[in-house]
């Protein structure tokens, strides 16, 4: 009964940044769990190794291959097929990496970064087995002498493993054609992602073929090893981190709703209670993929990131109503387990370079923003600036002036439509004028946080004190 009244007390308390005299009498919390800090150079030497990688996956496919061969019929051509398809399969191998969330990777480029970095190298694979594809069917035509078409039937029938490799290369197609912003934009987010999950499926057939017929593999049991060791790693990876690991935390936490609170028109926030949660190592500002486990909303997770920092027992997202999903959130009951994966992002304390901070949140992007504060050092003398087209839509305001004023900062709110209320440089080097004595960080929709980082740069912030956090994928 004791314990019963003790959480009700502090669960109405949880998100105020000032404690109630019944919480400080009533409640001991234990210190948190903090994450360890982001290790770039760990990053950059598994670039290296991704670079040695490469670099001796393209020196294979030469040594592979004998003078006589290339000047052979064909030769050329399928040379160049084998270059094509062993360089496309390697970086198909990074990109999956880069989205299995390895933590060290994550904490450095966080969200945004590693979207970036996947977008860039995309094209690659895909264009260069495309390549290999068309390469490999006109050498093996040219040293057949027969028709192109009458050569595709061959590979595909007749030679071990290619009918698996053709219907993964058709299914990375696919996914390329999906990823394509204007197709993209017409699908729903659910299924671009099942779509995208083939890319496991089309990997896992293709392997077979690269073995059996790849000339730097066939009577090379070394490569095969080497090779196959890559491909097993990055499996293990995959599984361990975007599987394995959150299966473990979320059984470990035994996260459930506990109450869904109203914050304003269309945005409700969601209280989260579990067991050990100061034992979750996460840093104000992060966020996590979020799996209720209902009938209907169990197989989808969505990124939500965390509207204040977890006091045990408790942990809180806030989320603005857009489509299905968010929609859903705000008629949860209580009770309702929640799987999670994560935390993900650097868009943390950690990022910061300069002793002094600016904090702008565009909308709803004042979720993370306001855990990100709670995170900060009280001599952070905080800047902040909340962007919002009404009045009703500045959620968690009192919070965030709370902690602001604890932090000795200033806060200011631009309240109105576009047209009216524009945050341009005039205007952000009057409310900031030690803007060069700061660190950025900006969140929100992505055409706000581009627009403000490309403001800053052109006021000359420096790089590497501009941080972001879009809300988009
Ligand atoms: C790192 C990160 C942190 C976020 N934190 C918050 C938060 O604290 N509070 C909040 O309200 N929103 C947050 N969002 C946005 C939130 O994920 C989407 O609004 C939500 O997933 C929309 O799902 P839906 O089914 O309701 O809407 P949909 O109709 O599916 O989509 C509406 C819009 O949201 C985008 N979207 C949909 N699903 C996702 C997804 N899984 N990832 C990214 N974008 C998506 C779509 O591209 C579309 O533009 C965050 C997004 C990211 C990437």
């Amino acid at each position: 009964m004791a314990v019963n009244e003790q959480r009700a007390t502090r669960l109405e308390d949880y998100g105020r940044t000032s404690r109630s005299p019944s919480e400080t009498r009533k409640t001991r919390h234990a210190a948190r769990t903090e994450p360890a800090p982001p290790r770039p150079a760990l990053v950059k030497a598994a670039l290296v190794v991704v670079g040695v990688g490469l670099g001796a996956t393209v020196a294979q496919t030469f040594t592979a291959e004998t003078a006589s061969q290339f000047s052979a019929a064909g030769g050329a051509a399928i040379f160049a097929g084998n270059l094509t398809g062993l360089a496309g399969t390697y970086l198909a191998l990074v990109m999956v990496l880069l989205v299995s969330r390895i933590p060290f990777v994550e904490r450095v480029l966080g969200q945004d970064g590693l979207l970036r970095w996947h977008r860039s190298i995309a094209p690659w694979p895909l264009s260069l087995l495309i390549a290999h594809a068309l390469f490999i069917t006109v050498g093996y035509a040219q040293a057949a002498r027969s028709g192109i078409w009458h050569q595709v039937g061959v590979l595909v029938t007749q030679y071990p493993y290619m009918l698996l490799a053709t219907i993964a290369l058709g299914l990375m197609c696919l996914i390329g054609i999906v990823s394509v912003r204007a197709v993209r934009r017409r699908l729903r987010r659910e299924t671009w992602w099942l779509i995208h999950l083939y890319m496991y499926l089309a990997l896992a057939l293709s392997f077979a073929h690269v073995i059996a017929l790849g000339p730097s593999f066939v009577g090379h049991p070394l490569t095969q090893v080497l090779w196959s060791a890559a491909w097993l790693g990055t499996a293990g990876l995959v599984i361990c981190y975007r599987f394995g690991l959150p299966v473990v935390r979320s059984f470990r936490h035994r996260l459930h709703v506990v109450e869904v609170r109203k914050e304003g028109p269309d945005v409700a926030s969601i209280i989260i209670g579990g067991r050990d949660l100061d034992r979750l190592a996460v840093s104000g500002g992060q966020f996590f993929c979020w799996r209720f486990l209902t009938r209907n909303m169990w197989w989808q997770a969505h990124p939500y990131s965390i509207s204040a920092l977890p006091r045990a027992p408790y942990l809180r997202l806030t989320v603005k109503r857009v489509g299905d999903h968010s929609a859903a959130l705000a008629r949860l009951k209580p009770g309702t387990p929640v799987a999670v994966e994560g935390p993900y992002g650097a868009f943390t304390k950690h990022a910061q370079r300069q002793p002094r901070a600016l904090l702008v949140a565009g909308g709803i992007g004042v979720t993370a923003l306001r855990s990100l504060l709670e995170d900060l050092p009280r001599a952070s003398a905080p800047v902040v600036i909340l962007r919002a087209t009404r009045e009703e839509d500045l959620v968690l305001r009192d919070e965030i002036g709370e902690l602001v004023k604890q932090r000795r900062g200033r806060l200011h709110e631009l309240v109105g439509s576009r047209d009216r209320v524009r945050l341009d440089e005039r205007l952000l080097l009057r409310l900031v004028p030690d803007l060069h004595k700061r660190d950025l960080f900006v969140c929100g929709p992505e055409g706000f946080v581009t627009e403000l980082v490309a403001m800053a740069k052109n006021l000359r912030v420096p790089d590497e004190c501009i941080h972001h956090e879009a809300f988009a994928l």
